[in-house]
């Protein structure tokens, strides 16, 4: 159940402008649209996005070193400097009406004349027999939430990108070892963090390995490699990407690409008039926090420039 906090929230409103997301990209969007004097409105699931669930950000201008919680609390004090209301609440439909559009969630009704679609991304599952079985029993997907139960364990991270390294060398903080079990030849990991993997005695490097099963009894016992080994193990963390949340759009006629992502112009304009989006869900090859910000940012000027001009009292 969301925990909606409605006040100063008026339904019957058509707000300028609703920003989806509770991440960096939705409030870097709302924050410009603030500050163009539009009436905006967040509406997120979960405040903060994926970003809140990594415990180092090394790579954010300005701020030389935080945690994604932490700079999100950052983005949510300068929200708040600018009253910019947050609904903690899921949209399940958009429709068009007239020159504005509805958003459903399963209690409330919003109204706006432009939306900017800024819901992120799930983490993709490896599909393999014991990962839905053993999830919150030693399948985690995220490090930072799950890692500390871990404490002298030994673990592994499914992945070879620079996020999987990070949730290795969190992990290696706090447990006996870990093993980042890597399908591919070398980790592509953001080259200093690829040193920290390699200079960490704690971690160990299983390359060109696929794994294809779960084991265990009533918490995870062991991992099968595809050459049929048996590989004991207390924890398994995965971290192979993650899947466009683009389901809303797709059903209002938003075209997406082949990996579901939403296709943007350089305006962050979708081909749907009035709709816009940013950030993970849209189809930039390279995703992080700040260029997020960057196209809800943008999102939020191009939403600016078409009410000008189609609401001619604006
Ligand atoms: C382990 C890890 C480490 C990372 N480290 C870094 C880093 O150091 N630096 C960096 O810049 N980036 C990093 N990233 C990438 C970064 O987290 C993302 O690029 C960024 O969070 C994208 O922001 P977003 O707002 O577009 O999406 P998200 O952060 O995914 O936010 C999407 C939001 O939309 C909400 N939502 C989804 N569906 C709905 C709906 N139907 N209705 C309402 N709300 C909805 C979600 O609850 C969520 O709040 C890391 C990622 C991972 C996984």
């Amino acid at each position: 159940m969301f925990n909606i906090d409605m006040e100063g929230i008026d339904l019957e409103k058509i707000y300028d402008l609703i920003v989806l997301g509770g991440g960096p990209t939705a409030i870097g969007c709302a924050i410009y649209a603030a500050r163009f004097a539009m009436d905006v409105l967040i509406i997120g699931k979960i405040f903060g996005g994926l970003i809140a669930t990594t415990h180092l950000v090394e790579n954010y201008p300005g701020i030389t070193s935080t945690s994604g919680q932490g700079l999100m609390e950052m983005f949510k004090d300068h929200m708040d400097s600018l009253s910019i209301p947050y609904i903690s609440d899921e949209i399940r439909s958009i429709e068009k009406i007239d020159d504005y559009f509805v958003l459903h969630s399963f209690f409330q009704q919003f109204k706006a004349y432009t939306v900017c679609i800024a819901t992120g991304s799930e983490r993709k599952k490896l599909g393999i027999p014991g990962e839905e079985e053993f999830a919150g029993r030693g399948v985690s997907y995220c490090a930072t939430c799950d890692g500390p139960f871990y404490k002298d364990k030994t673990v592994c991270v499914i992945g070879g990108s620079d996020s999987a390294a990070k949730e290795a060398l969190f992990l290696a903080q706090n447990v006996k070892k870990v093993y980042i079990i890597y399908r591919g030849e070398e980790i592509r990991a953001e080259p200093i963090n690829k040193k920290r993997v390699y200079e960490n005695d704690k971690i160990e490097i299983i390359n060109n390995t696929n794994i294809v099963e779960i084991k265990g009894d009533t918490k995870v016992k062991s991992v099968i490699f595809e050459s049929g080994k048996e590989f004991k193990i207390d924890g398994v963390f995965i971290e192979i990407g993650s899947l466009p949340n683009s389901d809303l759009a797709k059903k209002l006629e938003v075209e997406t690409n082949k990996k579901g992502e939403i296709k943007i112009n350089r305006k962050s304009e979708t081909n749907v008039p009035g709709i816009f989006a940013a950030g993970d869900v849209a189809d930039a090859p390279f995703k992080q926090a700040i260029t997020g910000v960057s196209e809800g940012v943008i999102a939020a000027y191009s939403a600016f420039d078409y009410l000008k001009q189609t609401k001619i009292e604006y």
